[in-house]
């Protein structure tokens, strides 16, 4: 099944039970708290915190996501993407536990006939909070689920909340087995690589007060109008119902993942093992495949590279991207290859991409050409340094990282990557400490200077901060702030 057909058939079987559909809001979050929407709920969340009264009793979508937190994720585990797609349903104070997890195990193991997915029962495992016996029961005796396949796991992993004084509730998540050969025996407290998560259930049940961390705080009531939250990785079902090894092999992700294979020369494997000759080559054609449909889908909602907030996180796709092809040999721009591919697979679901190409494709493509500029005048002046702090046995100094960073827009990441592959360390905590200190500097020199006329240290600011406001967004969108 193409994932645009499950998409369908999701919100087909939750309208037949009375959801409204509602169309994927844009990657740009409406909540000001938040860069990106990180999950289903995230346009929802006005309802969901009662602030508004919702138009709908129950409604249902498959939205886009932007995950940033997952980055160093993507192409090691076989279920990370920096952009993917969730599929929710939701109830805003009408119906509860009693419904949604039997309406969630019907969709899943009805017949493809019957307008399921299809899914063997035996193959399905749960988990429960630890003390919800409640969820714990209509598992096992409303639904069927034998007792040896619910597990109960603590707040860690099965407790949701903003964090903040409000609503709050456990979780109950379905695992998918992939089967012996793919870890071992036990459950998905044993093996979250054999046991892949697809689906999450919030039950926001409860008010909480006195929060001092994500697992401490006080029940302090119960909320006049339970809510229902879900969410069911679109990719991660797919590659389940299309047979494949990873969600990059999924029908919108794989032909980019092909292409980079055929523009590098390089044979693609499909290996999950890191000790495999293939596996660092392998992950970068992930990687590849992953940050270029990511980056179609950022331009098309309006996003352009800079060096703040959204843009930045753009522009280190973009780039990253693109040094992954340069790991695979390829030194010449990608993107002119590769994008269109990407539009070509995702236009289906999202039409956008096809009718707005052309300005996607020159806002993507000047970036790939500036990072090559970059990279060019750069590499010179890297590659002295690196043969001279190997010849006195040191590692790379901050100063000479500092100097790229400034004098040639030569991101930290990528002298850290190319330092690496020559084998040397970079005081990276040197670098660091310049970095702060421009920006120190810049704050002062502001503050002691009148508005009115050009003031660069604006710009200085901004581009010093470039690699702190990255990590900063990333812990916003930790899995703390939403489910
Ligand atoms: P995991 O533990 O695998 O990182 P999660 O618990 O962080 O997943 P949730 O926040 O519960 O994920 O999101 C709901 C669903 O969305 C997950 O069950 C999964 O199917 C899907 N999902 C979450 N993160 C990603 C991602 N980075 N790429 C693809 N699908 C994802
Ligand atoms: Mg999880
Ligand atoms: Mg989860
Ligand atoms: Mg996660």
């Amino acid at each position: 099944m193409k994932s645009h057909d499950i998409a369908n058939r999701w919100v087909e079987f939750f309208a037949s039970k009375h959801h409204t559909p509602v169309p994927s809001a844009s990657l740009v979050s409406s909540d000001p708290s938040l860069l990106f929407t990180v999950a289903g709920m995230v346009p929802f969340i006005p309802y969901l915190t009662a602030r508004e009264v919702p138009p709908f009793k129950r409604a249902t979508s498959v939205q886009k996501c932007i995950r940033t937190g997952d980055i160093d994720e993507v192409g090691k585990t076989v279920r990370h993407g920096t952009f993917f797609q969730m599929c929710g349903n939701f109830s805003f104070g009408d119906y509860f536990k009693e419904t949604a997890i039997p309406y969630a195990w019907e969709l899943l193991t009805s017949s493809l006939d019957d307008g399921g997915y299809g899914l063997p029962a035996e193959r399905l495992w749960v988990t429960v909070y630890t003390e919800d016996d409640e969820a714990y029961g209509i598992w096992r005796d409303k639904v069927g689920v034998p007792a040896d396949r619910i597990q109960r796991i603590g707040k860690e992993d099965n407790y949701w909340s903003t964090g903040q004084p409000g609503p709050a509730g456990p979780c109950s998540e379905i695992f998918y087995d992939r089967g012996a050969e793919y870890g071992i025996d036990g459950g998905p407290i044993a093996d979250e690589t054999r046991y892949i998560e697809i689906w999450n259930l919030v039950f926001m049940q409860y008010q909480i007060d006195n929060v001092t961390s994500k697992v401490d705080f006080d029940v302090v009531g119960e909320l006049p109008n339970k809510n229902i939250d879900t969410g069911l990785g679109l990719e991660r079902l797919a590659m389940i119902l299309q047979g494949v090894e990873n969600m990059y092999e999924t029908d919108q992700v794989r032909p980019v993942l092909d292409k980079a294979a055929e523009i590098s020369g390089k044979k693609y494997t499909s290996t999950e093992d890191p000790a495999d000759p293939h596996h660092t080559d392998d992950v970068r054609m992930r990687v590849v495949a992953d940050h270029i449909r990511s980056s179609l889908m950022l331009i098309s909602d309006g996003v352009t590279p800079s060096n703040e907030g959204r843009g930045y996180v753009l522009r280190r796709l973009i780039r990253r991207a693109v040094r992954a092809m340069r790991l695979l040999g390829v030194e010449t721009a990608v993107l002119p290859e590769l994008l269109p591919v990407s539009r070509d697979a995702m236009k289906g679901a999202y039409p956008e991409v096809e009718t707005d190409f052309a300005r996607i494709a020159r806002i993507a493509y000047a970036e790939e050409k500036s990072f090559l500029r970059t990279i060019a005048s750069g590499t010179a002046r890297l590659e002295e340094a690196v043969k001279v702090s190997k010849a006195a046995n040191h590692p790379l100094s901050g100063e000479e990282a500092f100097a790229l960073h400034d004098t040639y827009g030569f991101p930290i990441d990528l002298t850290l990557e190319m330092a690496g592959e020559a084998g040397l360390a970079v005081d990276e905590a040197g670098f660091r400490t310049l970095m702060l200190e421009q920006r120190d500097r810049a704050r002062k020199d502001a503050k002691s200077k009148k508005s009115g006329h050009a003031d660069l240290t604006v710009f200085h600011e901004l581009h010093a901060q470039g690699e702190t406001v990255f990590t900063g967004y990333t812990e916003l969108e930790g899995e703390g702030r939403i489910r």
